[in-house]
């Protein structure tokens, strides 16, 4: 059997530090690059985001991956308000596989899925619709209730009489 070729390669992000590449146009629905690293359990990997980490994924229901790129470059993928990849379970791991078409040179973005109660920080995606924040998109309406409740406080708080 041939040997397939790299779909992917590793360069300098406009996003952020080191990102993945599309080595080659990549149909949707490809595998792409396996998540290697260590299986550890979800409070473990809970401590890890609150301690900043981003290379946490949810392994199963009681497990995360712990993917830093030291022990898979898949770890160095980015995250994108609109991804044209996502993570996948596939023979026993997990995969980043293409939800679309990608040309040749795009970089390979994932949505990080970051919940309220984690730290999740600014974006820079550069895409036009970008959020603003590497915050999934369920938790939005939670925010913007928080925000509105918080500043409501302020300003009944500071009102002038
Ligand atoms: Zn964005």
């Amino acid at each position: 059997m041939q040997r397939r070729k790299r779909l992917w390669q590793k360069r300098r992000s406009p996003i952020n530090g080191v990102g993945l590449f599309a080595a080659l146009p990549i149909r949707a629905g490809t595998p792409i690059i396996e998540f290697k690293g260590r299986v550890i359990s979800w409070e473990e990997g809970a401590l890890m985001l609150l301690r900043g980490a981003n290379h946490v994924i949810k392994f199963d229901a009681n497990h995360d991956l712990d993917a830093r790129p030291q022990w898979s470059p898949a770890g160095h993928v980015n995250h994108g308000c609109f991804p044209n990849c996502a993570i996948k379970k596939k023979r026993g791991g997990l995969w980043l596989i293409s939800m679309r078409p990608i040309e040749q040179g795009e970089e390979l973005l994932i949505d990080y899925d970051f919940d309220l109660d984690e730290e999740f920080g600014p974006c820079r995606c550069g895409h036009p619709r970008c959020r603003g924040l590497m915050l999934r998109k369920k938790d939005w309406p939670k925010l913007r209730r928080l925000m509105s409740k918080v500043s409501k406080q302020y300003s009944d708080k500071y009102k002038t009489v």
